[in-house]
């Protein structure tokens, strides 16, 4: 699943080539008005490349607003006309291929409810073989990445050459600043394993409300995803379904011109000498770092080595307690999160602890 299927894995036609991609989006069409007003606004921004609608919803509870279903696809098809833009809408189900591919949909995508759940991609891939169409597949509800990447082979056996990816955020139990935790670590590690697949960021489900948009939208960019996922309504606090985070079409507009798109690479001879140099920098730390590592793992093996004779435990946890404290507030001193001390130590903590149970124990 690796790099050498990554050819297979771009979105690869000339249309969408754009970077970044600017993905806008009714969260659910609602009326025949709604959806070309909103296009049309959205249209004259000139800023945006591809437009969305739900059209089927998968909502957590009964008796929310489920999507308008079918009949909103000519709307969408109207919309494509009037504005040229191509349109892409969620599927779930074998029918819903079927009718979007009816209506000429130019794009589709797979909710993260649908990535979780591999009878309803397969299902979904099923219906597409042999359709050449791109596929965005959003990640799943939980952080399961081989989930993700499972849904990615479902389709790519089907045949489906241009697949994407979008990054939505991770549910989390309890309150938090975000409705899904972006946990940036995850959408970056499927980066290493696609490098050439699109990677779209959609900070409207992760964010879940207006004010945190514009910056996570930032995040995204400079962790150099190729393109975003929004959504827009013409009348945000009276929307039919995730009404706190939809902004309006000329909102949108500003939102965009307010983010700094940088470059992963530049040609620029000072700036690549200047990088190369702290590069080098930072190599010659990591070596003492791993250094300095391989030192401390032998003192931890002769400390296992005096326990073993003396009959005591490998865990001490008031010792353990101490050491935690300690390196927090050298850590935190030095300008190091208290989140990092913690992962770092516990790391390096569970290799002295193997180190010792191996002394102990061979
Ligand atoms: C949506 O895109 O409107 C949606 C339902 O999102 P998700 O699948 O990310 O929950
Ligand atoms: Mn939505």
């Amino acid at each position: 699943m690796q790099a050498e299927t990554k050819s297979m894995n771009v979105l690869m036609h000339e249309k969408w080539k754009k970077r970044p991609l600017i993905i806008i989006v009714h969260c659910s069409a609602e009326t025949e008005e709604q959806v070309l007003e909103t296009a049309t606004r959205l249209a004259k921004t000139g800023k945006v490349d591809v437009l969305r609608a739900g059209i089927w919803k998968p909502r957590t509870k009964p008796g929310l607003f489920e999507g308008i279903g079918m009949k909103g696809l000519p709307w969408l098809a109207q919309a494509k006309k009037i504005t040229g833009l191509p349109v892409t809408i969620e599927v779930a189900t074998a029918k819903h291929v079927e009718d979007a591919l009816h209506f000429d949909i130019d794009m589709l995508w797979l909710g993260a409810r649908t990535t979780v759940n591999p009878f309803s991609v397969q299902e979904v891939a099923d219906a597409l073989r042999g359709v050449d169409v791109p596929v965005l597949i959003k990640n799943p509800v939980h952080p399961d990445l081989d989930l993700w990447c499972g849904g990615i082979e479902r389709l790519q056996k089907v045949g489906i050459k241009q697949i994407g990816m979008i990054h939505r955020g991770f549910s989390n139990y309890g309150n938090t600043e975000f409705r899904n935790a972006p946990m940036w670590h995850l959408p970056i590690e499927m980066k290493r394993r696609f490098p050439e697949m699109l990677l779209i960021c959609d900070p409207s489900h992760i964010c879940g409300n207006r004010a945190l948009l514009q910056s996570i939208a930032q995040k995204s960019i400079d962790l150099d995803f190729d393109g975003l996922m929004i959504e827009s309504h013409i009348d945000p606090d009276n929307a039919w379904s995730d009404a706190k985070q939809q902004v309006t079409p000329e909102r949108l507009a500003e939102l965009l011109d307010g983010l700094i798109w940088r470059h992963e690479n530049t040609t620029e001879s000072e700036f690549l000498s200047a990088l190369a140099t702290l590069r080098e920098q930072i190599n010659h730390i990591d070596d003492e770092l791993l250094l300095l590592i391989g030192q401390r793992m032998k003192v931890a093996d002769k400390i296992g080595e005096y326990k073993k004779d003396n009959n005591i435990t490998i865990l001490q946890t008031n010792r353990w307690n101490d050491i935690l404290a300690r390196a927090t507030k050298k850590g935190e001193a030095l300008g190091l999160s208290k989140e990092f001390i913690s992962k770092y130590f516990d790391a390096v903590h569970l290799e002295s602890i193997n180190h010792q149970n191996k002394i102990m124990n061979d």
